[in-house]
């Protein structure tokens, strides 16, 4: 009977590798650790989805997936913000989501689903259903905050966020410039921002927050978050890192990299849709080489309009390497290897011959860096990546972050500048130093009675006995 069968979980994630992962690894434990079903419900909006159903077909049998038909986004127009793409996939599903929800709670013991960010529209229909609708927020604390804290914000401050001249205080979080605050609400006009001001009046309805990130990185911003607000603010669980695990593989660049001495190399990636500007790649080119460092860099071709150019679309457009300055890949040879559109990162920041890692800031990356103890070079670029940076820069102390100049580009002597000081420099021990006490509280929030896994204990908890949730 339904009774005694297992417990099972929705997942609805957003397009986008980035929300995937992360939720697969949060499956994994709570069917490792916890003996639920997990059911995955993919939207798409009709492009092509091979990576996604990789990562979802090597999974344990107790992890499946329901791929909803793909939604149309023929109507939108092209400079449509990402944000808005993104939760548009979900809203233009919902009735098939209602479908598949209803099979599935009709034949099984569902009791809870889980979005992520920006997967709030699902809650009402989580609660037609009578399951608890949860949120995975594949983020930090800080950010989390300032969403809750927006209508706050929104009220406080009469003109844009960047024109401020303090740095807001979110509470218990680094104080950061309006400028630094994630990309949708840096323009009040708009529609990405209306949407995240909805987004954050629909939090409260989400019976618990997790979020990938954990007590020890961010305690502040998690204390405060905790103070019980009924009705304003759910309960919140830091229940990461969570990181991708169990990919392997023996990519040439690793084999490079067992030539290179320890701690020798700088990684270069901007995570699965960061692009540079042309010019900003011949800047980065050159400082690489001006650094004298030894680098590995994921080198996707420039595009001048957005920094998330090939967020839909993970490969590189161009054949390789035409957009490099002439010249380069000879001089830089034996010192450096390109890549063209992807590395094994978890590999690469694993591995005992990297030093440092100029990155997006993307927060799985972060996450990773973290993991593997490795210091960072902050070069955000769009989303909440500033806002990580300034955690990583000004709140731990883990990463130097480029500054741009008055032609708006990173230039090639201050690149140079920041790899040397990462991989020689006195700084760059500091860092390396604070990076490493950062590794072992991800491992210890990981352990047996780390605070991440009794934190994801106690919503197991719940989720079996909701009678047991306060709310
Ligand atoms: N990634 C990778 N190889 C690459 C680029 C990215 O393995 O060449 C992985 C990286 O390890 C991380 C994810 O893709 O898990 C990127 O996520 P993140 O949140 O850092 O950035 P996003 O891609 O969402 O901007």
């Amino acid at each position: 009977s339904q009774e005694e069968s297992p417990y099972h979980v929705a997942m609805v994630p957003t397009p986008g590798m980035g929300h995937l992962i992360p939720m697969v690894e949060l499956a994994k434990r709570l069917v490792l650790q916890h003996n639920f079903l997990v059911t995955f419900i993919i939207s798409s909006d009709g492009s092509p989805m091979e990576p996604q159903r990789q990562v979802l077909r090597s999974l344990p049998n107790s992890i499946s997936a329901v791929f909803l038909p793909p939604v149309s986004f023929e109507d939108l127009p092209d400079d449509v913000k990402i944000e808005t793409r993104i939760t548009l996939s979900l809203t233009r599903s919902i009735s098939s989501l209602r479908e598949t929800l209803k099979v599935l709670t009709e034949s099984t013991r569902l009791v809870a689903l889980v979005v992520d960010l920006f997967g709030t529209e699902v809650f009402i229909v989580a609660k037609e259903f009578g399951i608890l609708p949860y949120m995975f927020f594949l983020s930090t604390a800080m950010v989390l905050s300032s969403v809750f804290y927006l209508p706050e914000l929104d009220q406080k401050y009469p003109c844009e966020y960047r024109d401020l001249p303090e740095p807001i205080q979110l509470p218990g979080c680094v104080p950061i410039h309006g400028h630094d605050l994630m990309d949708p609400v840096q323009d009040r006009k708009n529609e990405a921002y209306k949407w995240t001001f909805h987004l954050a009046k629909q939090y409260p309805l989400a019976a618990g927050i997790m979020v990938n990130s954990f007590m020890d990185l961010e305690a502040g911003a998690f204390n405060a978050l905790m103070e019980s607000k009924p009705g304003l603010r759910p309960p919140v669980y830091p229940v990461g890192p969570l990181i991708q695990t169990g990919s392997t593989g023996n990519h040439e660049c690793l084999k490079w990299l067992d030539d290179q001495p320890s701690g020798s190399v700088v990684f270069v990636c901007f995570g699965s849709g960061g692009t540079l500007s042309h010019e900003q790649l011949n800047e980065l080119a050159l400082g690489l080489e001006m650094s004298g460092q030894r680098f590995l860099w994921v080198a996707r071709s420039p595009h001048e309009k957005a920094a998330n150019a090939a967020y839909f679309s993970v490969k590189s457009m161009k054949d390789p390497f035409d957009f490099l300055p002439e010249g380069f890949l000879d001089r830089t040879k034996g010192v450096g290897l390109v890549l063209t559109s992807w590395a094994p990162q978890i590999q690469v920041l694993s591995h005992s011959s990297t030093g440092g890692f100029l990155s997006h800031c993307g927060w799985n990356s972060v996450l990773e860096s973290i993991v593997h103890g490795v210091p960072i070079i902050a070069w955000p670029l769009y989303a909440e990546q500033k806002m990580n940076a300034v955690l990583l820069t000004d709140g731990l102390k883990v990463s130097l972050r480029v500054k741009v100049n008055e032609n708006g580009l990173v230039g090639r002597e201050d690149i140079a500048k920041y790899a040397r000081e990462l991989i020689e420099g006195e700084e760059g021990k500091l860092l390396r130093n604070k990076m490493r006490v950062l590794k072992d509280g991800a491992a210890d929030a990981l352990s047996q009675h780390g605070s991440s896994i009794k934190s994801l204990a106690k919503v197991a908890e719940l989720w079996k006995n909701p009678e047991n949730n306060t709310d």
